[in-house]
């Protein structure tokens, strides 16, 4: 299907960027990898007047790791965060989620920032970046903001964002010692957006979990922390009864959707196995890192 006629500007710097979106308004979309937002084009979804295409901005791509975090440049290819030893080393959880999205095709061309702006609730890095209470930086007219990843997610691919604004990097805190992770999903076929994911990691310190985060895809217009699962496990020593009952408290009180993937109850048995084996993946990879 043809792209409706739209205007298109092609920035070269953050700045002239930020300029375009000051003009424009709600009226602009940012163009990153295009894998989501063309085919809204192409399906008159999404009815912007003008293309702000930043994939010429060279400043917006790259991974770098400074005091306990890493930066990752919105603009870097889902491909390239996937191959980056940085992120492979320090943020195993992010490591493990990029290869779920979709293909390789799309992860060549979509990026970081891409997935985490447009804040799809099933997308696997929203439920990292939640988990791991990634920062947000977006720079605007009148300069630049840092948004915690629990402001972030405002609703279905909606986020804190204002419409003048770009989001320019995301950092995630570097993994500490002890710390195992899983990212775990079901879908229909490999490559497809999950019907329900988790984002895991615990850390154990003398054998015991001094810190658990648990966040899902797919389980409502976000994604979500499972608070009182996790404030179960700290203290507590891994074993089977105690991730059953963690299972059993990140998803009695959840409501999830319904849909032609699965009807709510479905995918809380789902979310229930999930933690489950998220966190026995999890406690058997905490030990890799002391
Ligand atoms: C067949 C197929 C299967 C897929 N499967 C999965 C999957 O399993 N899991 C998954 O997570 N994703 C999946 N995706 C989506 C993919 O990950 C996209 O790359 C991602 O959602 C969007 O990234 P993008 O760079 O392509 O962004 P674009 O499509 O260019 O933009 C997406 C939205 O974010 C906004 N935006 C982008 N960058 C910025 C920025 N820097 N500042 C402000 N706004 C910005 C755009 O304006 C637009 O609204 C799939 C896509 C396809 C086509």
């Amino acid at each position: 299907m043809k792209l409706p006629p739209v205007e298109y500007e092609a920035p070269k710097t953050v700045s002239e960027a930020v300029e375009l979106l000051a003009e424009h308004q709600d009226e602009a979309s940012v163009l990153a990898g295009g894998q989501s937002l063309i085919p809204l084009l192409a399906l008159r979804l999404a009815h912007p007047a003008v293309l702000i295409d930043i994939n010429g901005i060279a400043e917006l791509s790259g991974v770098s790791a400074t005091g306990g975090w890493v930066a990752i440049g919105a603009m870097t290819r889902e491909y390239v965060a996937e191959e980056s030893e940085t992120i492979t080393d320090e943020v195993p959880l992010l490591a493990a989620a990029l290869p779920l999205i979709g293909h390789e095709a799309i992860r060549s061309r979509g990026t970081v920032g891409g997935s985490l702006a447009h804040a799809d609730p099933a997308a696997e890095l929203p439920a990292v970046a939640r988990a791991l209470d990634a920062e947000f930086v977006v720079r605007g007219p009148s300069g630049e903001r840092v948004i915690p990843a629990a402001d972030w997610f405002e609703g279905f691919l909606t986020t804190s964002r204002r419409a003048d604004e770009l989001l320019t990097e995301v950092r995630f805190p570097a993994a500490g010692q002890g710390m195992g992770v899983s990212f775990q999903e079901v879908a229909r076929r490999h490559g497809d957006f999950a019907i329900v994911g988790l984002a895991a990691s615990l850390t154990l310190s003398d054998g015991a979990i001094s810190d658990a985060r648990l966040a899902f895809a797919g389980l409502s217009d976000v994604p979500v922390r499972a608070g009182d699962a996790e404030d179960l496990l700290v203290g507590e020593r891994p074993s089977a009864e105690l991730f059953d009952e963690a299972a059993r408290r990140a998803t009695g009180d959840s409501d999830p959707p319904a849909d032609v993937h699965g009807s709510p109850e479905y995918r809380r048995n789902v979310a229930a196995a999930l933690v489950r084996r998220g966190l026995r993946a999890a406690a058997d990879n905490a030990g890799e890192r002391q």
